[in-house]
C-alpha cells in the first residue's frame, strides 16, 4: 500500500528508551505524525525509572529528552494498556500501519544449579526492580538481616546491586528510591558482599566508572586478591587485541584496590574472579554457596572462556542475587527466538522465524527485545533509529500494510473493555505528586508503587 509519512499511523509498544527514541525518529522523518505510546504501566520511561540506580540521577535526567518527544504534535501515550491482555497484537495491528514493539526483555535468566530456588535465592533484576519502586515488585522481600550476602556476575547490574547494599542509608536517603526499600536498607544487617566473577577481570562486563564507585563508598573496604589479577596467556592475548580501553581501565583499579591497605570498615566488598556457583545450600532457606575455581582458556574465536578445575569452596552467603544478564519475553501473536530470547528479526522488521527472511508486514522491533539485553541507554537511539529507517523504507517501497478503518477505534475498543487508560497529562498528575511528597520528605520525589493509588490520584484530577 502507498502512503506518505505523515500521514502513518503508528504504535509503539513499551516506554522505555527504545519506544521513546523510536518515537523521536519516526517525528523528526514526518513531523506529526500521529504515534500512540502503549505502556502497561501509568508510569513512563520503563528501565530508566525502574531500572537505573536510584543514586545515578544523572544518566535519569535522559527523561528529559523524552518529555519533549511526548510533548510533539501526533503523540499520545496510552497508559495502563497490557498488549497481549487488554488488546491483541493483531487487534493492534489491524489499526495501525506499524506496530514498533519496544518492550525490553523483562524477566532474569537462570544459572541451573541445585539450590537455586530455596528462600534467599534471587534474580537481582527482581532486587532492582523493588529497590526503583515497580508496581510489580513493591511487595517483594529480601532478608536483610543476613550478614553475607552473593552477587553472581559483574555486569553493570551486579555492580548497582553491590552498591546499593553497600551504600550508607543516609546516602540513599537522597536519592528517588522507592520508601519500603530505603526502610528495609536502614535496618540492613548486611556486612559482606561478595562479588562472584566466573572469568578473569579482563572479561569483567561492568564498566570503570561503576566498578570504581564501589571503592569510593564511605565505610567499605573492597578485597581484591592480588593473584586474581595476574593474567593468564589467554586474558594477556585477549587484552592485547582489544580496541576498547575498559577493561584496561578496570584493570587499573582493582589493582589499585588489591594494593590498599583494609581500614576494618563495617562494610566489605569482596571480588572473587575465576569462580563459579556450582551449588546453593540450605535446609528451608539459603546458608552455603559452593564455588568453583576456574581456568580460563581461549575459546578459539578470540575470546576467553572458563572451564572449571574441582578446586572448590563454600561460602556462608544467606542472601544470593544471581545477575547474569536479563531476558525477553515472548508476546502471544509476535514470533519468538526462544534461544537468543528476542523477537527474531532483520534490521528490526520482524520475521516469521529465527534464521527467516520472510517479514511480517508491519510489525518491527528495536531495543533489548530487538538485539539483546545489552547495551547503555544511548545504545537504544541508534538501534531505534535503524529500525525506524527499515520501517520508512518499507513506506517508500509500499509494502506497509493497509489498515481496517471499519473497525471501532483502539480507544473505543479499550473503553469498551473496561480498561482505564491514562495519558500524558495523567502521568504529569502523576509526576507532581511524587514530587510533593518528595519535597515534604526532603527528597528529590517519593515514588507511587501501587497501581490503584496511581489510577485514584489521576481520576482525583481530571
Ligand atoms: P551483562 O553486562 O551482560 O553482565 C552479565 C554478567 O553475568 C557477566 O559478568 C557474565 O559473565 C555473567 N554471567 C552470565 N552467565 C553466567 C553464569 N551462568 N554464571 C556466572 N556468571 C554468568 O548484564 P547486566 O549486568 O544485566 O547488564 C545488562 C546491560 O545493562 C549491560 O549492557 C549493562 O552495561 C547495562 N547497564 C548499564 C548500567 C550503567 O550504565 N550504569 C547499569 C546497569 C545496566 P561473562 O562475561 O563471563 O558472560
Amino acid at each position: 500500500m502507498s502512503i506518505a509519512p505523515s500521514s502513518l499511523r503508528v504504535a509503539i509498544v513499551g516506554s522505555g528508551p527504545a519506544g521513546f527514541y523510536a518515537a523521536e525518529s519516526l517525528q523528526k522523518a514526518a513531523p506529526g505524525i500521529a504515534i500512540d505510546l502503549i505502556d502497561r504501566l501509568p508510569t513512563p520511561f520503563g528501565l530508566v525509572r525502574g531500572g537505573v540506580a536510584p543514586d545515578h540521577p544523572k544518566i535519569k535526567s535522559v527523561t528529559r529528552v523524552f518529555e519533549r518527544i511526548a510533548t510533539q504534535p501526533g503523540f499520545r501515550y496510552l497508559g495502563h494498556v497490557r498488549v497481549g491482555e487488554d488488546v491483541t497484537v493483531n487487534e493492534l495491528r489491524a489499526r495501525y500501519h506499524a506496530l514498533l514493539l519496544c518492550y525490553g526483555a523483562e524477566t532474569d535468566r537462570l544459572l541451573g544449579i541445585p539450590g537455586e530456588s530455596l528462600a534467599g535465592s534471587h534474580a537481582a533484576t527482581e532486587f532492582v526492580a523493588w529497590y526503583n519502586g515497580h508496581p510489580d515488585y513493591a511487595g517483594a522481600t529480601f532478608d536483610l538481616t543476613q550478614r553475607e550476602v552473593a552477587v553472581v556476575g559483574i555486569g553493570n547490574v551486579a555492580m548497582d546491586v553491590a552498591r546499593i547494599l553497600a551504600k550508607p542509608p543516609q546516602l540513599l536517603a537522597a536519592t528517588d528510591l522507592a520508601d519500603h526499600a530505603l526502610q528495609a536498607l536502614a535496618t540492613s544487617q548486611v556486612q559482606t558482599i561478595h562479588i562472584i566473577a566466573r572469568r578473569g577481570p579482563v572479561q569483567a562486563a561492568c564498566t570503570t566508572p561503576e566498578l570504581r564507585e564501589l571503592g569510593e563508598l564511605d565505610g567499605v573496604d573492597v578485597v581484591v586478591d592480588p593473584r586474581d589479577l595476574e593474567l593468564d596467556a589467554a586474558s594477556e592475548a585477549e587484552l592485547a587485541a582489544m580496541e576498547d580501553r575498559n577493561p584496561a581501565k578496570n584493570l587499573d583499579v582493582l589493582r589499585e584496590w588489591a594494593a590498599r591497605p583494609l581500614t576494618g570498615a563495617p562494610r566489605r566488598v569482596v571480588m572473587h574472579f575465576n569462580a563459579s556457583p556450582v551449588a546453593l545450600h540450605g535446609t528451608t532457606r539459603v546458608e552455603r554457596l559452593t564455588i568453583v575455581r576456574n581456568r580460563l582458556e581461549a575459546d578459539g574465536r578470540g575470546g576467553v572462556r572458563a572451564v572449571a578445575t574441582d578446586e572448590t569452596h563454600d561460602l556462608s552467603v544467606g542472601l544470593v542475587f544471581r545477575s547474569v544478564g536479563y531476558r525477553g519475553k515472548a508476546l502471544p501473536g509476535v514470533p519468538f527466538d526462544d534461544r537468543a530470547g528476542v523477537v527474531p528479526n532483520l534490521n528490526g522488521h520482524v520475521v516469521e522465524g529465527a534464521g527467516s527472511q520472510a517479514v511480517v508486514p508491519g510489525l518491527y522491533v528495536a531495543g533489548w527485545i530487538k538485539r539483546g539485553p545489552q547495551g547503555i541507554i544511548g545504545t537504544n537511539k541508534l538501534c531505534a533509529a535503524d529500525t525506524v529507517t527499515q520501517l520508512l523504507a518499507d513506506v517508500a517501497a509500499g509494502q506497509i500494510p493497509a489498515v481496517r478503518d471499519d473497525l471501532p477505534s483502539i480507544d473505543a475498543l479499550l473503553a469498551e473493555r473496561g480498561v482505564s487508560v491514562t495519558s500524558w497529562t495523567d502521568w504529569q498528575t502523576l509526576d507532581k505528586a511524587e514530587q510533593a511528597r518528595g519535597a515534604a520528605a526532603g527528597r528529590p520525589r517519593v515514588k507511587l508503587t501501587n497501581v490503584a493509588e496511581m489510577l485514584e490520584i489521576v481520576a482525583a484530577h481530571r
